[in-house]
């Protein structure tokens, strides 16, 4: 009867240019097969996985050396050693099955190797020791040839991130850019990322490419204030810089200017750090805890009427002083028309500054020249040290105030920045409706409000008084 064996093919990227494919490679295992009068039962095929790479588990591989311990099969054909075994982890552990099972059969259409003798062994395990140095050298080269190219400014291939085309990612996407420079603009004006997500999942924005249901909280930060967005060329993560120590600039067309994206990294950043991660910091209604007990002048916040029955009507709020939070308790207002007159006195307020202020002129940021000139020093002293006109050491005792100097204008102008792109994302709520105002996300209107107001006093009203009356309700201009 004759021997049942298994035939393993596979194909890896590698082989781009030489048409080794998976079909051939199993056409002529059949052959060798037939030649050898074995009986091939079946083939396991690992596509486009790498023997090479140490965490990649071939599925396939696995199987096999299962079937053949098994005795499933009585051996193996392959096309050739460096398909079956790159690693020589992989080889010893068929060694050891071969072993096992002394008379277990073993071929390879391109070499003349024979795994159940001594000598073949031998051969095999130089083979495989060759092969292996030799994907180490290849990826090392490749690793290198990356890095050349990042530091040439190139773009890195993979569909396009957001922002730019599709078809093209060095040119803008017209559409996603507006999109990004809107939710940037927010951010200025002090809407939590969490909300922008959320409205991007909505609306279908946002989504790199198609198919991606949900976008993740850090792909939206990322989205917007990745060094991308300024032509800044980054490596495994970090901006990449020259030998001039200057950040290296892509060849795709940039999507932000430098003040525009050093203000939204200075904006999220300060958020970060004054609201760490892991507390929930959605609020709910327009004046809680900026609303104050005009009795007990607590802190005061909305809260759901509990008279409100599931099915009836929209729910109703009430601003509450609460004896929970340390209040007197004493004081409540229902709150639907308390923010719409905060809302109302806000927005005429700033309509009226803004006019009399007017648009104020784009300014730029007065330490350009100090920056740069730290700048050229640390290039000098990169360049001096290349050119052997001073030691390491000496550089690496000069470098690091220039470091620091640096450093921290640079630091100083992103606060510059974020200062004045705040403002200007700020002003625009001068031009705002009522409507438009509470179409707002919710921590957007308290932004809008805390322009103005420090606090809303809520003065008690007396019992039985049914009707809104504004005078009970004092605004605390800033
Ligand atoms: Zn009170």
């Amino acid at each position: 009867m004759a021997r049942k064996v298994g035939i393993y093919t596979r194909i890896s990227r590698d082989d781009e240019g030489e048409a080794m494919g998976v079909a051939r490679q199993q056409q002529d295992c059949e052959r060798l097969a037939d030649l050898r009068s074995w009986q091939a039962v079946k083939v396991y095929e690992d596509n486009d996985v790498s023997a090479f790479k140490r965490n990649v588990v071939r599925d396939e591989f696995e199987l096999m050396l299962n079937d053949l311990r098994a005795g499933l099969i009585h051996g193996i054909v392959a096309y050739d050693l460096d398909r079956l075994a790159r690693q020589p982890r992989d080889l010893e552990r068929l060694i050891e099955i071969f072993d096992e099972r002394p008379r277990s059969e073993f071929a390879t259409v391109t070499n003349d190797v024979n795994l159940g003798t001594p000598d073949g062994r031998t051969m095999a395990r130089i083979m495989v020791a060759f092969a292996n140095k030799s994907s180490h050298d290849a990826s090392r080269r490749i690793r290198r040839k990356h890095l050349e190219l990042a530091q040439q400014g190139k773009d890195s291939g993979g569909p396009a991130p957001y922002g730019w085309r599709k078809d093209d990612r060095l040119k803008v996407d017209p559409d996603a850019a507006r999109v990004i420079r809107e939710a940037q603009q927010e951010i200025l004006a002090g809407v939590r990322i969490g909300t922008i997500r959320n409205r991007w999942q909505e609306q279908g924005l946002g989504r790199p490419r198609a198919g991606t249901k949900r976008i993740a909280h850090h792909h939206v930060e990322h989205m917007l204030t990745s060094p991308r967005l300024v032509g800044y060329r980054t490596y495994h993560g970090e901006i990449l810089t020259g030998g001039d120590g200057e950040p290296i600039k892509g060849e795709w067309e940039p999507l932000n200017t430098l003040a525009e994206w050093e203000a939204v990294c200075a904006a999220v950043a300060e958020r970060k750090q004054q609201h760490p991660p892991g507390r929930n910091l959605a609020r709910k209604y327009l004046l809680s805890g900026i609303a104050r007990c005009g009795l007990c002048k607590t802190k005061i916040r909305g809260q759901v009427n509990q008279r409100w029955k599931p099915g009836s009507k929209a729910a109703t709020f009430s601003y509450q002083c609460s004896v929970v939070n340390g209040g007197c308790g004493k004081v409540a207002r229902v709150g639907d028309p308390v923010d719409k007159l905060i809302a109302e006195l806000v927005l005429e307020e700033q309509r009226e500054k803004a006019a009399a202020q007017g648009t104020p002129a784009e300014q730029q940021w007065s330490r350009e020249v100090e920056l740069d000139a730290v700048q050229a020093d640390i290039s000098q002293l990169l360049e001096a040290e290349k050119s052997k006109q001073i030691t390491v050491s000496t550089l690496l005792q000069l470098l690091p105030t220039k470091e620091k100097e640096r450093d921290e204008l640079k630091l100083e102008r992103a606060r510059f920045y974020k200062d004045q792109k705040q403002a200007e994302a700020r002003e625009a709520a001068g031009d705002l409706s009522l409507t438009e105002f509470f179409d707002l996300p919710i921590e957007r209107q308290r932004e809008i409000v805390l322009q103005s107001l420090s606090a809303v006093m809520i003065h008690p009203a007396g019992r039985g008084r049914r009707i809104f009356d504004p005078a009970l309700i004092d605004p605390i201009w800033r």
